[in-house]
């Protein structure tokens, strides 16, 4: 799995959990948010539903009281009066709020209270007027149709209450309440209008009417009735305070009161007037009617306290969802954040590390994941060793190629060098036609040096060998130990002349090398130069025939293998005009240099060979040489030539250089055509072909000197 597959799958998974946390968080919160404003839209519904309710209890206040004064007959005295206009004003007070409330709530509702209660406040005006006068027989008329008329506002009132308390938001003790306080109001209606008509029969002398005694049975009737459904809904709340008050309510009418009123029926239906009996009743109403009033206003407290407890408890709800969701969204994000610094970020740089080592690249800082003791810091490790040790192998793979082509006794390159590049050295040479030759060389008496002084010492010879060697083959030969005590030197556009040169050079070199305690350890030297398409085993086996050549007649010197078939090329010279300078001394010495080379050459391949001819030959061009060399060094300083001084330089380096051969050609250490050769095709031909041929551009053309060599 790679590294974006990883992170995405893990942050699409946190996602989706942060997701399911937080909706279900906004979910608790958005209901605590409803039950809040649910609990505060009941306690209002509560507080405006009470004026209304509370218009119902002065309204029965008023009906009764004004209902008696109707029926008395007799002028209203001033305390049924003052009565009557308190219970009015409160009435008018709490049913212009009430409706006030319920304009907003229900329209309709409101419409037809408004009405009802103009239709009473008109009626209340004909009371006034009717009570004024003595007509007995209009003020009982009027007596029935203000009964009426009230007991109807009440009951629509009741009816309001009731639609409101079964309202859809509200909570369903709530309703309960409700009707709990409508029953307790009726029922304290229902025990007043019996108690009211009982008491006026007994105060009249007149027996109770049928239709009194009827509406007098259907109130206890219907106080009975309320009074059951009073017990049956209080059951639900198990309230122990309400219950307590319920008894009272129960033992002072049912107990008391109620006895008293049955017990008075047969007296009222005789038309027989008891004050004394009156007295009693009124005694004990005031009781029960306070026990009943007491009941309502512990209702109405319940309520509200419940409400206010229901409303707190949502309250309580709605902070504890609103801190559920911050520490939702809080853990969303540090998991996030954690994820992000802890795994994603180490993991990223772990990664782009191992990007680095593979690129062989520097690593960048890894200490942070390093110092962690998790599995990052375990990666982190990891990745550091990779980093160790793909550097260590590195140097290895470099020391092992360094040491698969080098020698390590001498740090010259070894044979494994020359069979890699060998192929590519001759293809070079067949396909431009260009020379490459071969020197081998092996220390002589070697076996000597280590049984005599030990094999270290040995190992320092070998080791001073290859650093004069080292020292004297070009930076385009290749200098190779080829095993043991021998040593090969490869020569890339070199001619056979030129390595006898070169090996004479190593010669003499180790010839004059003294080692320290031993003295001077000499070598044996084959040269060779390769023909067009030879294989590397002939060549070397022709240049290992020389060496062998060498060590046979007497070691310390160099022998050529190609000495027995010489190239025709360096018979005979043939002047050509292109080689003239303009200059004619120096053209004189070089005619006469060439004619002197090929009778040397012709002297030395005589079938007639006479050595001392040969000699003279020699001695004859060497003098003329060095003539021309001095003529000519002189014209050049004259001609201001810039490379005047490097010129000189070169002529000094070959006279050396044939001094020194012409030492071990005298010595018979080397062949006369060999020497013969080097003479003439390196030094006379080569040198005034190439390195004479730079200067002629500066110098004046000039008359015929007469004088060569
Ligand atoms: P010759 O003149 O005929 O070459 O005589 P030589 O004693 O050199 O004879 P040979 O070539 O047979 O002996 C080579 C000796 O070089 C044998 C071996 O002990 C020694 N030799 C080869 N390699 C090493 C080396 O790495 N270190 C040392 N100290 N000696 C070596
Ligand atoms: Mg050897
Ligand atoms: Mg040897």
């Amino acid at each position: 799995m790679n590294r974006l597959m990883l992170q995405t799958k893990l942050i699409g998974f946190l996602l989706l959990t942060s997701a399911v946390i937080i909706v279900f968080s906004l979910y608790l919160l958005i209901d605590a948010w409803r039950a809040n404003d649910r609990a505060e839209a009941i306690i209002e519904l509560n507080r405006q539903a009470d004026f209304l309710f509370m218009s119902l209890k002065d309204l029965t206040f008023e009906r009764g009281r004004t209902n008696v004064v109707l029926s008395s007959g007799k002028p209203v005295s001033s305390s049924d009066r003052e009565f009557i206009e308190t219970r009015r004003k409160s009435v008018d007070e709490k049913i212009t709020r009430g409706l006030a409330w319920l304009e907003k709530e229900d329209p309709p509702l409101a419409d037809r209270l408004r009405g009802d209660y103009k239709n009473m406040l008109r009626l209340r005006q004909e009371v006034d007027s009717v009570v004024s006068g003595n007509a007995t027989a209009e003020r009982l008329r009027l007596a029935e149709v203000w009964y009426e008329q009230t007991t109807g506002i009440i009951h629509y009132i009741i009816k309001v209450l009731e639609i409101i308390g079964k309202r859809q938001e509200a909570p369903r003790r709530f309703g309960i309440y409700q009707r709990l306080l409508i029953d307790t109001l009726v029922f304290r209606d229902r025990i007043g209008q019996s108690g009211s008509i009982m008491t006026a029969a007994l105060a009249k002398n007149l027996p109770l009417s049928a239709m009194q005694y009827r509406r007098f049975t259907e109130n206890l009737a219907q106080a009975d009735y309320v009074w059951s459904e009073i017990e049956a809904e209080s059951v639900i709340l198990r309230d122990e305070k309400l219950d307590q008050q319920k008894a009272v309510v129960y033992k002072e009418y049912y107990g008391k009161y109620r006895p008293v009123l049955e017990e008075n029926i047969p007296t009222a239906l005789a038309g027989k007037s008891s004050p004394e009996k009156i007295r009693q009743l009124k005694e004990l109403s005031v009781t029960v009617f306070d026990s009943v009033f007491v009941l309502l206003h512990q209702y109405k407290d319940a309520v509200a306290t419940e409400m206010d407890e229901q409303k707190n408890k949502a309250f309580i709800s709605l902070v504890l969802a609103m801190i559920q969701f911050i520490i939702a969204l809080t853990i969303v994000a540090a998991t996030i954040f954690y994820f992000r610094s802890r795994l994603f970020q180490p993991l990223d740089h772990l990664i782009r590390a191992l990007g680095s080592i593979q690129r062989g690249e520097n690593v960048s800082d890894l200490s942070a994941e390093m110092t962690r003791a998790d599995e990052i810091g375990q990666l982190a490790a990891g990745v550091k060793m990779l980093e160790k040790s793909m550097a260590e192998e590195r140097i290895l793979r470099k020391l092992t190629e360094h040491r698969a082509v080098r020698d390590e006794l001498t740090g010259l390159h070894n044979r494994h060098f020359l069979e890699m590049n060998l192929e590519s050295v001759m293809n070079r040479s067949d396909r431009y036609d260009e020379y490459v030759s071969m020197v081998m060389f092996d220390l002589d008496f070697f076996k000597r040096v280590n049984d005599s002084w030990g094999h270290p010492a040995g190992d320092a010879v070998l080791r001073q060998t290859a650093r004069l060697a080292e020292q004297l083959v070009r930076g385009s030969d290749w200098l190779i130990r080829f095993g043991g005590e021998e040593f090969l030197v490869l020569m890339p556009q070199t001619t056979i002349e030129g390595a006898v040169v070169a090996a004479e050079k190593l010669r003499n070199s180790f010839g004059r090398h003294n080692h320290p305690g031993i003295g001077i350890v000499t070598a044996s030297f084959g040269a060779s130069q390769r023909k067009k398409n030879e294989s590397f085993s002939a060549w070397y086996a022709r240049t290992d025939a020389a060496l062998y050549e060498a060590k046979q007649t007497g070691r310390n010197r160099v022998v050529s293998a190609t000495e027995v078939d010489l190239p025709v090329r360096a018979a005979q010279v043939t002047w050509l005009a292109q080689w003239e300078t303009g200059h004619s001394l120096i053209d004189g010495q070089h005619k006469k240099l060439v004619e002197l080379s090929n009778s040397l050459i012709a002297a030395s391949i005589s079938p007639e060979l006479e050595p001392e001819k040969v000699l003279t030959c020699l001695n004859e061009l060497l003098d003329c040489l060095v003539r021309h060399f001095e003529s000519e060094e002189k014209i050049l300083k004259e001609a201001g030539y810039p490379e005047a001084a490097d010129h000189a330089a070169r002529h000094f380096e070959l006279l050396r250089e044939i001094d020194q051969l012409k030492a071990s050609y005298l010595e018979k250490e080397i062949k006369d055509s060999a020497f013969f050769l080097f003479v003439v095709n390196d030094v006379v031909m080569e040198h005034m072909l190439k390195e004479d041929k730079l200067f002629y551009p500066y110098i004046p053309p000039s008359g015929n000197h007469g004088v060569t060599c």
